[in-house]
């Protein structure tokens, strides 16, 4: 049977569980959907339960488990009555006025909720290489971030994966640290932007691995201890003792159950109005970096369902006016 609440918020990392807590502050006991269960940063919690070391994010003096952080958010927005639905949305009908989100089951006739206002956070995942042990050594000498992760890798010979202005820009920041940065890429030339490129070529500590393509990770007690490439055409394997890797082939918003209903930019991340978190349709609100491919932070993707949760207030007090 349908359940009418009135403020749905799909997905549960930083930016939707803040929004959670912000919204059942504000009485509208809302319920999120959590996500499910996977190896994957598309679980409940999101992309912080893939990650061990949070040193970056406000108020925590020496540091928090990313796992830790994610479950006190969780605990935070249940306190103030925000109902927690460990299910996806499957499907959504946003054309009706009222939000119909149907969870896990996208082929029943009945939506399980209707909702007067949505908060859509259902983030973003880093595109990988497809390794067996790549996710488990992500955060043990893998990483997809640089901002994140460059200040544990001081004095690493450290490898970054891609060929466009991304890698070269995580490439450059990693430089601060690491003893040499090399950028491994499966053409021979790179796709970033001419001015990116000059500054790369320009860098001491940079060099370049063309035409290779990474084809296996070693791990020793536990943490990345080389990684084998391959020239995607075939010949020899080469083995290099990089004890990082950051894999900067790109990033995919978590927007196909949106598609069609809400205006997304060529990349499929939601667009949002100028200052606000409103989409192209009226009650649905989107916060964190399923519409943001810029800043990729925990601290604004938390601001962002702050604000997404004020928008809703703002919207629902304005339908009762
Ligand atoms: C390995 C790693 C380390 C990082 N380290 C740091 C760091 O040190 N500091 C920092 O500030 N940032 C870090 N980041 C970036 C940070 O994790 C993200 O910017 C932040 O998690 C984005 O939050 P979000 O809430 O927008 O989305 P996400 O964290 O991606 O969460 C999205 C949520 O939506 C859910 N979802 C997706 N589809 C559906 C659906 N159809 N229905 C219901 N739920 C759905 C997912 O299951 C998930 O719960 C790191 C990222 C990674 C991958």
């Amino acid at each position: 049977m349908t359940e009418h609440v009135k403020v749905v918020i799909i997905g549960s990392g930083p930016a939707g569980l803040t929004a959670a807590i912000y919204a059942a502050r504000a009485d509208f006991s809302p319920v999120v959907l959590e996500g499910e269960p996977s190896s994957t940063s598309d679980q409940p919690g999101g992309q912080l339960m893939l990650t061990t070391e949070i040193e970056n994010f406000p108020g925590f003096v020496d540091g928090i488990l990313g796992p830790e952080l994610m479950g006190n958010f969780r605990s935070q927005a249940e306190r103030f009555g925000a109902r927690m639905h460990g299910a996806k949305a499957s499907r959504v009908d946003l054309s009706g006025g009222r939000a119909a989100i149907w969870a896990s089951d996208a082929t029943s006739d009945e939506p399980t909720y209707t909702a007067d206002a949505v908060i859509v956070a259902t983030g973003a995942r880093s595109l990988m290489l497809g390794l067996d042990n790549e996710l488990r050594l992500v955060g043990h000498g893998v990483s997809t971030c640089a901002t994140c992760d460059g200040f544990f890798f001081r004095g690493h010979r450290i490898a970054v994966v891609g060929g466009g202005d991304s890698a070269l820009e995580e490439a450059l920041f990693l430089t601060k640290f690491a003893e040499s940065v090399t950028i491994i890429h499966r053409r021979d030339a790179l796709r970033a932007s001419k001015i990116m490129q000059d500054r790369a070529f320009a860098n001491p500590k940079i060099s370049f691995l063309w035409n290779r393509q990474v084809t296996a990770l070693h791990e020793e007690g536990g943490s990345l201890a080389g990684v084998t490439v391959q020239d995607p055409a075939g010949g020899a394997e080469e083995r290099h003792d990089f004890t990082g890797l950051f894999v900067a082939i790109g990033h995919a918003p978590n927007t196909d159950v949106f598609k069609g209903q809400l205006e997304m930019d060529d990349l499929g991340y939601l667009a949002t109005q100028p200052g606000s978190t409103a989409t192209s349709v009226r009650g649905v609100f989107a916060a964190g970096d399923v519409q943001d491919h810029i800043y990729r932070q925990a601290i604004t993707a938390a601001g962002s369902g702050c604000q997404a949760a004020l928008d809703v207030e703002h919207y629902l007090a304005g339908q009762e006016a």
